[in-house]
């Protein structure tokens, strides 16, 4: 595996893989790797001669400067993770290698991302997506891929990278990929590094609760199946849902009954102590999707 870390070099990388005819595959990631980035790398690995893994924390996806800062950052593990798993390039740039200038000196480009980014992290994390957009699409100039892979566990994300790519002309296949679960049924996330014990503790009773929901949506209607995921995890000790909605997977805008699409997914960011965890559940899903 190479290690890039000038954007110059990733050119030349990818003009040659090009020029011999590969596929590329990409995976983005803020690096601190699990299990579940690897899932993505592995289905990448599996589908492309040629995978090129990122590792970079974007800062301008973040809207919280002390959630940047704590961050969990761990790259020579991940470098020896990602060799490991078959990835043919790492590209980990510097800041300043990816935004010259620092990132409030590029060039402001408003990308039109669509309704499914206003709604949810959207609405509680002002400019997020922009920011998402912004180096996504960067590492797509770069990169020029085939195929990305992105996790099911940020599902608003993936919704408004297929929006950026259709407004922004960019041809690309996004792949979408399972979420990945720790054995008692927490979401693997970078971020639950940053738990305390009782905290990990009391963690996987947001999807515990999720799917009891499931269930429970059975015999009630979305306003009661809503109110009774808020309800029981607000009791909990250290959890505090930010929000719950229950949405058309498509649009991700709320629906109001379980007939009113073929796919409903609700989707969750909860407040463990300081850490934000973010996890989702399908309700229902069309077989062909
Ligand atoms: P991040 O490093 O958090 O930006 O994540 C990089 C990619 O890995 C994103 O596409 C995430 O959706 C994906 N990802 C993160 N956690 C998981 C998980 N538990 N299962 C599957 N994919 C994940």
């Amino acid at each position: 595996m190479v290690i890039i870390r000038k954007v110059a070099e990733l050119l030349d990388f990818v003009g040659l893989r090009k020029e011999q005819g590969e596929k590329i595959g990409l995976v983005p990631t803020m690096g601190a790797l699990h299990e579940g980035h690897l899932s993505l790398v592995e289905r990448a690995v599996k589908e492309n001669p040629c995978v090129i893994a990122s590792v970079f924390v974007n800062p301008t996806q973040f809207n919280n400067a002390n959630d940047l800062a704590t961050y969990p950052r761990k790259e020579e593990e991940d470098f020896r993770l990602l060799a490991q798993a078959g990835v043919t390039a790492v590209f980990a740039p510097s800041v300043e290698e990816m935004y010259p200038g620092g990132p409030e000196n590029q060039t402001r480009h408003e990308f039109d991302l669509g309704t499914a980014a206003e709604v949810m992290e959207g609405k509680f994390r002002p400019g997020h997506f922009q920011g998402v957009a912004q180096v996504v699409s960067l590492l797509f100039r770069l990169c020029r891929p085939d195929r990305a892979y992105f996790g099911e566990k940020d599902f608003q994300q993936i919704a408004v990278i297929r929006n950026m790519i259709r407004t922004e002309g960019i041809d690309v296949d996004i792949i979408a990929c399972p979420i990945k679960r720790a054995d008692d049924g927490l979401a693997l996330s970078s971020r639950n590094a940053l738990l305390t014990e009782a905290q990990r503790a009391i963690a996987p009773e947001i999807y515990k609760t999720l799917k009891y929901s499931v269930e429970y949506s059975k015999e009630h209607d979305v306003r009661a199946t809503h109110h009774t995921v808020v309800e029981h995890l607000n009791s909990q000790p250290e959890l505090e849902v930010e929000y719950f909605e229950i949405v058309d997977a498509r649009t991700l805008l709320p629906v109001e009954e379980w007939d009113e699409s073929p796919w409903i997914v609700g989707c969750i960011t909860v407040y463990c102590g300081k850490v934000r965890l973010i996890d989702n559940i399908t309700y229902r899903k069309p077989e062909s999707c």
